[in-house]
């Protein structure tokens, strides 16, 4: 179905940070397939274990035990901070276990209609209770009734919350982002999710983090809530976790961990074989290459750099990231830049319209981050002259 605008260019083969096309054009990925593929493409550990698995067995289902599931899953707890997980199959599926957990919890308390506090600007999916938590029109119109038990407040507001809670005895959980994605890459107050943490503690709420895009290393720590001293209750997971096999997973600690029993949720394929085999070798590998510490020296090098490289740009309003999650925010809509970008051998992502938004690997060597500084410094300045010369 045409549900993709998508560019002009297809990708036959990936090595690292390379992409080539179906020409033998080569592309420097600064995008890695939307923070997918954290190791770069075809990482040799994640493609030997992907093999051997798949000579060895792919699916039996939950009908039985899955040993790789149960590994991942100590593994994937412990670099969480977290107990227990469910595993899915994307990070919608993530989030929807979340929504489940927190109507259990909220039932749980008596609470007949549970409520869960969202942000505007936000990304969650695009099932229905996912695209109804997201807080973009865009991404829910035409597809109404939305799902009820969401109330929306401003991002990196913690008074909005208060208000929120002062006015209504429903609410049972706060689902957010730790760094906004999709929105346009934006990073809350340092004290942010400590005043979440506290509200949700005061009230009872769930204090629940999707983790999609900021997990596996991006950030710089294994998990950006690790970047504070908050512990939230439940994380969601996906993206990076099997470095473009499709795998989901919905974290949870204490009480949020017990609520989800045997007939309450399910997958088919969730932590299968294969997926769990993946994730794994990602986990081994990010280990490995102390890779969490270097997205954290990489983002800073990237940030520095293009700080200095648009410093006197005037259609740039601000540079911002966190580790390998970076946000170059212009001053008028600038989608045409991943077209340019992209002549050039160089693909990156524009989002909320005017936000340049890079999700590098974080396998990046120097040399590649300086291409990256330099490809994007470039195509923005070619832009800022054309608009200005455009304008007179
Ligand atoms: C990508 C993303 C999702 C949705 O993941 P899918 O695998 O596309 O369902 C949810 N939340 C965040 C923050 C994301 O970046």
């Amino acid at each position: 179905m045409n549900t993709y605008g998508r560019q002009p260019v297809t990708f036959e083969r990936g090595a690292g940070a390379w992409l080539w096309d179906t020409q033998n054009n080569k592309y420097l990925d600064a995008f890695s397939g939307v923070a997918v593929c954290g190791l770069g493409h075809a990482h040799p550990a994640v493609t030997a274990a992907i093999c051997q698995q798949a000579g060895r067995l792919v699916h039996t289902s939950n009908h039985f035990g899955i040993a790789l599931q149960e590994e991942l899953g100590a593994q994937l707890t412990r670099i969480a901070g977290m107990d227990k997980v469910f595993f899915g199959n994307s990070g919608a599926e993530a989030n929807e276990a979340a929504i489940k957990i927190a109507r259990l919890h909220g039932h749980r308390r008596g609470i007949a209609t549970p409520t869960i506090i969202v942000a505007e600007n936000s990304f969650h999916g695009r099932t229905l209770a996912t695209l109804t938590a997201t807080g973009n029109r865009k991404i829910q119109a035409g597809f109404e009734p939305l799902v009820q038990g969401f109330v929306r407040v401003p991002y990196n507001d913690l008074e909005a919350m208060r208000t929120v809670a002062r006015n209504s005895a429903n609410i049972v959980a706060v689902l957010v982002e730790p760094v906004q994605g999709e929105g346009g890459v934006h990073i809350p107050a340092d004290d942010y999710l400590a005043g979440v943490r506290a509200l949700c503690d005061e009230h009872g709420w769930l204090m629940m983090l999707d983790e999609i895009q900021t997990g596996m290393g991006r950030t710089g720590r294994w998990f950006a809530y690790q970047h504070t001293n908050a512990i939230p209750d439940v994380i969601t997971v996906a993206k990076a976790l099997g470095n473009g096999v499709p795998i989901g997973a919905c974290l949870a600690r204490g009480e949020a961990a017990e609520m989800l029993q045997p007939g309450s949720h399910g997958s088919t394929f969730g932590g299968n074989p294969l997926a769990c085999a993946a994730a794994l070798a990602v986990i081994t590998t990010i280990e490995q290459e102390k890779l969490v510490a270097r997205a954290a020296a990489l983002g800073e090098r990237l940030l520095s750099g293009l700080n200095h490289a648009l410093r006197d740009c005037k259609h740039v309003t601000a540079i911002r990231g966190k580790g390998l999650m970076i946000g170059v925010e212009l001053n008028r809509p600038c989608a045409a830049l991943i077209h340019t970008a992209r002549a050039r051998g160089l693909l990156i992502n524009v989002t909320a319209e005017r936000v340049i938004r890079l999700l590098p690997p974080l396998t990046l060597s120097d040399a590649e981050a300086d291409l990256i500084i330099e490809g994007v410094a470039a195509v923005v300045r070619d832009f800022a002259n054309s608009e200005t010369a455009g304008a007179a």
